[in-house]
């Protein structure tokens, strides 16, 4: 949701000065109105007249007490209000849907995970988020009129004008609006997103990147996406498609192409996802008859991204072979988007950096190989801090943004 005040208009000025209080605010914990003034250096009155009404009005700040004087009048001490409004985030998976229901600080008083089975028809999922909402209300026994929004994470491409899901190669969707149907039911404010962008949205509010400005977040799991974070504000292209490291070509094979989800050949998720490690795997078992990854096979049992995590850590060389291939095409790309946009640090979440310390090292140092800064100024490399909550997490926090910059 954007804001289409005129630029230089009294309300314009007034409503950026409002989000710039409001932030910091945020960020203090406890501060005086006193030291508002001095750290933002608009005028005492200006001030007064904001911090009232985030009292009063939008009741998104709370008077703490009275600070200690220096002599003279003791200061108001004032704190960002975190439990007057509630959000909920769902994290719209494959094989399931996590939501949770929190406040505006992320204290979570509800969590609800269903398993759904993934259906291009996405209508009966629909009904079982219905449930599950109607189900994260009850159990937080909130009122549902101090519900600020719901915010969805999907996989996929997602418009930036209509917040409809374009194409989603991971659920076979195409042209679908998961906003409407949950603004008619629920009548708060819904907000559909990408999921990587999310992620990179949650570890931005709730994680590790809280005083980053510049920075990524790849998520690696079934397939391969990434949030790009830009002066603090996500950052989504011309049309909301930004972030699709999954989808950029890293091989030319004539031979044993790789088809990709997205109709396209040899991406970088053919590889390096937990799809493409199973995929490695079943192309080269033939070749390693001691692999201990036969006897899966033999056994009719389906071969997982966490049954060649297990059989890599135990050291079954077809399994690290995968893993080392992933790692190096993964290196590789995220790098090159770090030449591009210099950020501050990456992170890296999804279900497959689940599958131990080898992978995470070897990315990274494949990274650091291919990355143009040296060792002295090099970009950080580093888990999310949220596990696997990124996804729902960022998903409360696209209303948390919202709330933060007076969009709702
Ligand atoms: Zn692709």
């Amino acid at each position: 949701m954007e804001n289409t005040l005129p630029k230089g208009s009294a309300q314009y000025i007034n409503r950026l000065n409002k989000i710039k209080v409001l932030n910091l605010i945020r960020e203090s914990g406890k501060i005086s109105r006193a030291d508002i003034v001095k750290v933002t250096g608009l005028s005492a009155p200006t001030i007064t007249r904001i911090v009232d009404s985030l009292i009063n009005v939008e009741k998104l700040v709370a008077q703490t007490g009275i600070g200690e004087s220096g002599g003279g009048r003791p200061p108001v001490i004032v704190h960002f209000n975190g439990e007057s409004k509630y959000v909920i985030g769902i994290d719209w998976g494959r094989t399931h849907i996590h939501g949770v229901l929190t406040n505006l600080n992320g204290e979570s008083f509800a969590d609800i995970d269903i398993p759904t089975s993934v259906t291009t028809d996405y209508t009966e999922s629909m009904e079982r988020v219905f449930g599950l909402i109607e189900g994260l209300i009850k159990e937080s026994k909130i009122d549902q009129s101090d519900l600020a929004g719901i915010g969805v994470a999907a996989a996929g491409f997602v418009s930036r004008h209509n917040q409809h899901i374009e194409f989603s190669p991971n659920f076979g969707w195409r042209d679908v609006d998961l906003c409407k149907p949950l603004l008619e039911r629920f009548n708060v404010p819904v907000i559909v997103d990408n999921v990587s962008r999310v992620m990179a949205m949650g570890e931005m509010h709730y994680g590790g990147a809280e005083k980053l400005k510049n920075f990524l977040f790849i998520n690696v799991g079934y397939g391969i996406g990434s949030g790009i974070i830009l002066d603090h504000k996500p950052f989504y292209g011309n049309d909301g498609w930004s972030g699709e490291i999954g989808h950029t070509r890293v091989a030319k094979s004539k031979r044993n192409v790789r088809q990709c989800s997205c109709g396209k050949k040899d991406c970088l998720e053919c590889f390096s996802s937990g799809r493409g490690i199973v995929e490695t795997v079943e192309r080269e078992l033939s070749k390693y008859p001691n692999s201990v990854l036969n006897e899966v096979a033999q056994n009719n049992e389906r071969l997982t991204g966490e049954l060649i995590a297990v059989a890599a850590q135990k050291g079954d060389e077809l399994a690290l072979k995968a893993f080392d291939l992933a790692a190096d095409y993964l290196g590789t790309s995220v790098a090159s988007v770090a030449n591009i946009l210099n950020p501050e640090a990456i992170f890296f979440g999804g279900k497959v950096m689940k599958a131990g310390d080898f992978f995470f090292s070897k990315i990274e140092q494949v990274f650091q190989e291919e990355c143009l800064l040296n060792k002295s100024r090099s970009i950080r490399i580093l888990k999310t801090e949220l596990g696997d909550m990124a996804a729902v997490k960022g998903a409360t926090s696209l209303i948390l943004n919202e709330i933060l910059n007076f969009n709702v």
